[in-house]
Formats: C-alpha cells, structure tokens, sequence
C-alpha cells in the first residue's frame, strides 16, 4: 500500500522542523514548522543552502559535498538554527539518511522554552540557597548571641544561690535556673540545626570511655527518673570495648535526647536502655541502642513526621511539655553522620521504643574484661515486662537496693585489689543508685569517688566503710 501522502502529510504538520538535504547541503524540503520557525517561504527556503541555517556546524564533507560532523549522524545532538533575520533559537537534532543516496532528513526540536524553563530553574534555586544561606547565618549569630546574656543571669543566680539562706527565694532562683537551662538547651538545639542545614557540622572523633559515657548519661537523668517515681533499668553488651574512637559529645547529645523524651512522656512504669555490639570488623565497630519506655506512645500517622523539624505530635504538646520539635530531626541528623539509622516502635498508650545504630573504631585489640555491671538491671525490666504495669514501685526499690549491695560488694574488692578504673566506675554507678535525698550519703559517696579517683588506697577505704555504715542504716546489712 503507498503511503507516500502520509509520509508528507506527518511532515508537514508535525511540530518539529522538518528539513531534507543533499550532500551538498542544498535543501530539498523543509515543512510547515520550519518555514514558520526560520522565517521564510516555502520556495525561499529550498534556495537555502544549509549553511545558512546552521553556520558552522554544518562541515566540509569528505567527497566534495557538505554534511554534518559524524556523530550528529548518528545521535542528537544540540546546536542553534539560524532564522532569516540572522537571529538563531537552540534546537535539539537528529538526522537519518533516506533509502534514496547522499540525500539526509533532519529532525529539529526548539528547545527555547524547555531552556528558558531551566534557566528561570537554576536561577530560583540559586536564589533560595542564597536565602537559605542567609538564614542559617542569622539564626547562628542570634542564638550564639543569646547564649553570652543566658549565662551571664546564670552566672549571677549562683553567686546569690550561695548567699542567700531564706528557703521561699532560694525556690524562686531555682526555678530561674531551671529556665535558664531550658533555654540554654533550646539555643543549642536551634544553633545545631542551623549548622546541619548549612553542612557546617562535622563529626569530631576522639578515643574516649565508653562505660564512662554511659555512667555520666545515667547521672544526668537519674534525678528526674528518681522524681517521677519511674523504674530503670540499663543493660549494656559486656563485648563493647572500653575505649572507642567517635564523637562521644554527640552520642551523648543524641542519647540525651531520647532520654529527655522517654522521661518527659513517661508518667508511669518504667524506662530501659539497651546498648549491644552488632558487628565488629576489623577496628570498625557498629552499635545498636534502645531506650524503651513505658509512656503516652505514638500513634503510626504521627510516626511519620517525627523526625521532620519542627515537627510535634500535637499542638497541645508544646503547651503542655515545652520543646521546639527539633531534637529527632537533629537526632536523625547525627545518627546518620555516623553511618547509622533510627527506628521506631510505638503504640498509642502503649510507650515507645527508639532504636538507632552507630558506627565507631576501637584500638582496643583484645577484650578486656568488661563486667557486665548493667545485666542484672536489664533482667529485672525484662520480668517486669512479664507482669504488667502497675508493680512497678515496689519491684523498683527491692532492686535497687540488691544492686546497691553487689556493687558495694564489688567495689571493695576492687579497691583491696588497686583496680582503680574499675572502682571509679562502680562508685560512679553507686552514686547515681542512692537515695538523692539523704545528704550525708550524697556527701560521703563523692568523698570516696574523689578517694577513689586519686587512687589513695586508706583514704578510699576508709570512705568506703562511713558510706557502708550509711547505706545499712538505709537499706539493710550490707
Ligand atoms: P522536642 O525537642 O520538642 O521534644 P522532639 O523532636 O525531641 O522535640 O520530639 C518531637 C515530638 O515527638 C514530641 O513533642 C512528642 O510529641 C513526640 N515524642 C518524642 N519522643 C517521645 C516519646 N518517648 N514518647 C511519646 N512521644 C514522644
């Protein structure tokens, strides 16, 4: 069947600018668009050469004739055709030989919107990095700002801490260091999430130690745990090597994070940290971490814009706990600058348990001993699991004083057997279990710490016995 009509038809009516050429670059045809396009008529434009709608891309040829460089022939290729008036519009080619010899049909598409689009594009998104840049430069130097007169108020409300006796306004100055802490901690949290947005954050890696870390976490937060009457429980991997290289002040930022959180949604029950090794090779370690809660929960549509700034559950949050809804979306960040994820698992008035995993390096070859000083704690929150929610405060303080006991235990051995580091942190561990209300204690237990720390053998034992004579007036015959 002839379907030449067609052929000349489509031609003719397609949007894209149809010339057909000999090797000489005379033109031989050229459609509507083409005409319409490159402005001239239809019997002007096959007296054109093709030179004279491409200049200098159309070449020399090998035999005498005139064509384009090779590869336009055999792919598209983007270049500008030039209309009557000697003006020109960026076009993409493609060119194919017909079956008839040394006779070639050219395809163009005018490209002039699609590239004015991209330009107008690349122009706005130059604009709003500008901006953005902008922004975080402002935010950092006002909450830096902000910084220099918050602990100047909390600088001075010390100074009168320690001068002023009456109760009712000691009350009042705590309270204002209360609010200066809050604040300060809201001016950190913009301050970091203005220089995650620009990539001016880097991960700064020292070797430090881990147990360590781990104890001054639990110490921050043992008080307001103590306060709230929550049951809790820390069992870490006794694999993970003492002395590891990473960003401690991050891992400590991020954990403090989820603990705030766990403890500010948690008005019953119990919080559990869980920290295990998942994988080690060579001196590259990953850690997996856990911090359980017994709280509010999370429903799964408010999962989904948790770890996005600025993002709280609900409104009546703000009002009701304070907090600006950046510390996931800082936290996320974090993790992932350490080669690591969070997850989530919740259930509206069920709790919460956020999970992340990091990677660090260790030099420490060998394993050494590691006490797993934090198993029978994660033992004991495990059974409590089993029975339910509302035993929780008696079971809490049973063991609480068993741990107390063992570690006491422990730590006299250690001290008899100068295993220094080990002391310091079974002291350590002992410091946050006891009683924040008795200040004799409180008072004794840092004398041995300090003791301890100094590695002075009579000195720690004798604080060892005073703390020992407090404790069994409080918990029992140790
Ligand atoms: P903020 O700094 O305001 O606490 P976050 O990003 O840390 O912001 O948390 C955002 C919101 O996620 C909180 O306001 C709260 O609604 C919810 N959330 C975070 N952790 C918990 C949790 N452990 N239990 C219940 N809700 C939580």
């Amino acid at each position: 069947m002839e379907f030449e009509w067609l052929n000349s038809c489509i031609a003719d009516e397609t949007i894209e600018l149809v010339l057909v050429f000999n090797e000489k670059g005379d033109i031989l045809f050229g459609n509507q668009s083409a005409v319409q396009k490159l402005e001239y008529d239809k019997e002007e434009l096959i007296k054109c050469s093709m030179m004279q709608i491409f200049r200098q891309d159309f070449l020399e040829g090998d035999n005498g004739g005139q064509t384009f460089e090779k590869e336009t022939l055999e792919s598209k290729k983007e270049t500008a055709m030039y209309r009557k008036n000697s003006s020109c519009f960026p076009v993409n080619i493609h060119i194919i030989p017909s079956r008839e010899a040394g006779i070639y049909v050219l395809m163009a598409e005018d490209i002039s919107r699609q590239k004015d689009m991209n330009a107008r594009i690349r122009k706005l998104k130059e604009e709003e990095q500008e901006n953005q840049k902008a922004r975080n430069e402002f935010t950092a130097n006002v909450t830096h700002e902000l910084r220099t007169p918050v602990n100047g108020i909390r600088g001075h409300v010390t100074t009168l801490l320690d001068q002023i006796q009456d109760e009712e306004q000691r009350k009042t100055l705590d309270i204002i260091l209360y609010c200066c802490d809050n604040m300060s901690a809201i001016i950190n949290n913009i301050l970091d999430f203005a220089k995650l947005e620009s990539g001016k954050f880097t991960i700064d890696e020292k070797e430090f130690d881990f147990y360590k870390m781990m104890d001054r976490v639990i110490a921050t937060h043992s008080a307001e745990i103590n306060k709230k009457e929550l049951r809790f429980s820390v069992d870490v991997d006794e694999k993970i090597p003492r002395l590891m290289i990473g960003d401690e002040l991050r891992i400590v930022q991020i954990l403090n994070n989820l603990m705030s959180n766990a403890i500010k949604f948690t008005m019953v029950g119990y919080i559990n940290i869980v920290v295990s090794k998942t994988s080690q090779v060579n001196d590259e370690i990953e850690l997996f971490f856990m911090v359980r809660d017994s709280g509010i929960g999370i429903s799964q549509a408010e999962k989904d814009r948790l770890f996005q700034s600025f993002s709280q559950v609900d409104a009546s949050i703000t009002r009701r706990f304070g907090g600006t809804g950046l510390g996931l979306a800082i936290t996320k960040q974090l993790i992932e600058m350490m080669q690591g994820s969070i997850h989530l698992e919740s259930e509206k008035g069920k709790g919460s348990t956020f999970s992340f995993s990091v990677k660090l390096r260790t030099n420490q070859s060998i394993n050494e001993n590691n006490d797993k000083i934090y198993g029978a704690w994660a033992n004991f929150a495990k059974e409590e699991d089993k029975k339910g929610g509302d035993v929780f405060t008696s079971f809490g303080e049973i063991d609480k004083n068993e741990e107390l006991k063992k570690r006491m235990d422990k730590l006299v051995l250690s001290i008899e057997l100068s295993a220094w580091d080990k002391a310091e942190m079974l002291a350590a561990t002992i410091k946050t279990l006891i009683d924040t209300d008795n200040d004799d204690l409180k008072k004794q237990v840092l004398r041995m710490e300090m003791a301890i720390r100094k590695s002075n053998y009579e000195k720690s034992m004798d604080m060892y016995e005073k703390v020992k004579k407090l404790l069994s007036e409080q918990i029992g015959e140790i």
